[in-house]
């Protein structure tokens, strides 16, 4: 059986028939039979086992005294810091760098013993919808067909995909959990933006980046939020709010009220099939008792120059700090300080990450400023401010995750603006920090899966959870 659901894996360890050593060695089976999809970039092999073991014999002696989180097994992306393991971001420039510390998020489901069996590939920095943007090669959709497996977080869908491990650790600027896990017909749930520590997480856009899961259960994804979430003392963003018990999760659902925006259907991006099987999902939300209403959001169109404006003037600063001296790639051959920053940039940096330094810079400085950023934090002001009014009156925007399946390696490579423009759902979600959670719909004719998008108003997550799994999606 695939072992694709954290309560039967429980209950069979519980039972005496499953051990977190067998699981390890079948994931490290999986890992090597899935080698040709460039999931992994670097494999904890010996550790993994050894801390298998580990918890094995402490469970043999005292099944009382483990953690909530024996016998899940996890990947994490290549921007989450797990101390005296490499973190790369997907960069050369940081190629060989080793993390200092343990990222908050990730210490806390240590400390449940979780086991971490790789850390895996994404977009350079984060920057990216396809996983075609790291510098260490794609990543390859499970579904086959050489098609893309979304990104940023691209790895860690695939890595829970293929089943090489239960559920992975990525992050969320614009959509980089929801849309992986929409083309690799997952669960990508993104928290409230600070409901998670970010201390440990590669900066991108530091005003929107949260952690976030990708697993094959809503279950799993509220298990992991509830360890995760909570105030921490190295990040001052952090959320002070109340961490519910995400993981009790209710079995009856009062009848709701759900918004959808037609613009955001009708949008002439949107694939047809996605557009029916959007239609119907809302259509059964109808006959379930539910309101559903159609409102006008006029602001669609401004979500993604607004976000990428944003975006890049975040990462030009945050990207500033890799110089070439302190840490990471320096150049070989340079003529004195100046060169070295250049060289080391350079050559360490994938185009990309270029071409969104060059544009952040652009955006923010003297005499454009106005223009482009300026502009873009009203427009970020006006899109928060109608979000929240709507969740005045409801309790949900129900969106599709992205407008088509995934696509063909390769096919948006010369087009960056069109990768962005498949931003095009997702990225609300971070620009006015909510949280939204990405569900499996189904798959098209060609058999590529594709989601629907759930969210809510700020710190709801519990209530979003409940609603989530009671779609049975
Ligand atoms: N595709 C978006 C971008 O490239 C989202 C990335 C993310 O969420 N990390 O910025």
């Amino acid at each position: 059986m695939k072992n694709n659901d954290f309560v039967s894996i429980q209950s069979q360890i519980a039972a005496g028939s499953l051990t977190a050593s067998k699981l390890v060695s079948d994931y490290l089976s999986a890992i090597e039979a899935t080698k040709n999809l460039n999931i992994y970039l670097a494999v904890f092999t010996e550790e993994a086992k050894q801390r298998a073991k580990e918890l094995d014999e402490k469970f043999a002696n005292d099944p009382s005294s483990m953690g909530r989180l024996y016998g899940m097994i996890i990947s994490i992306k290549d921007v989450i810091c797990y101390k005296d393991h490499q973190v790369t971001g997907g960069s050369k420039i940081l190629a060989g760098f080793e993390s200092l510390y343990t990222a908050t998020a990730l210490q806390r489901l240590l400390d449940e013993d979780v086991i971490v069996i790789g850390r895996v590939n994404c977009d350079e920095f984060a920057m990216g919808s396809a996983n075609e943007n790291s510098a260490y090669g794609p990543t390859i959709n499970a579904v086959g067909e050489n098609r893309v497996p979304g990104g940023s977080s691209g790895a860690s869908a695939v890595s829970v995909q293929a089943n090489t491990c239960l559920a992975s650790l990525g992050s969320d600027t614009g959509g980089s959990v929801r849309q992986p896990a929409a083309f690799c017909g997952l669960v990508g749930m993104k928290p409230t933006y600070g409901r998670i520590s970010r201390y440990g997480l590669l900066a991108y856009a530091s005003s929107f980046d949260q952690i976030g899961t990708i697993t094959h259960s809503v279950s799993d994804a509220a298990l992991l939020l509830e360890i995760m979430a909570g105030p921490d003392e190295y990040d001052s963003t952090a959320s002070q709010a109340v961490v519910e018990k995400y993981s009790d999760l209710a079995t009856e659902i009062a009848p709701k009220k759900i918004a959808y925006f037609k613009s955001a259907m009708n949008h002439p991006s949107m694939d047809a099939e996605i557009r029916t099987a959007s239609l119907d999902f809302l259509e059964k939300l109808k006959k379930d008792g539910h309101e559903v209403v159609d409102l006008d959001f006029k602001l669609l169109d401004y979500l993604i120059p607004a976000y990428y404006v944003l975006t890049t003037a975040e990462a030009s600063t945050n990207l500033s700090r890799y110089d070439g001296v302190r840490f990471g790639y320096r150049s070989p051959e340079v003529a004195d300080l100046q060169d070295t920053y250049k060289k080391s940039r350079t050559e360490g940096f994938g185009t990309e990450v270029k071409r969104r330094i060059l544009l952040g810079t652009f955006v923010l400085s003297s005499g454009y400023y106005d223009a482009y950023y300026g502009k873009a934090q009203k427009v970020r002001r006006l899109i928060t401010e109608k979000t929240n009014k709507i969740f005045q009156s409801f309790d949900y925007i129900v969106m599709p995750v992205t407008p088509t399946v995934a696509w063909k390696i390769g096919d948006k490579t010369a087009d960056p603006i069109a990768a962005y423009l498949a931003d095009i759902y997702t990225v609300q979600a971070n620009m006015t920090g909510i949280p939204a959670i990405a569900l499996p719909l189904g798959v098209n004719q060609e058999n590529m899966p594709f989601g629907i998008q759930l969210m809510s108003n700020r710190n709801t997550e519990h209530d979003l959870l409940n609603f989530a799994k009671s779609l049975h999606l």
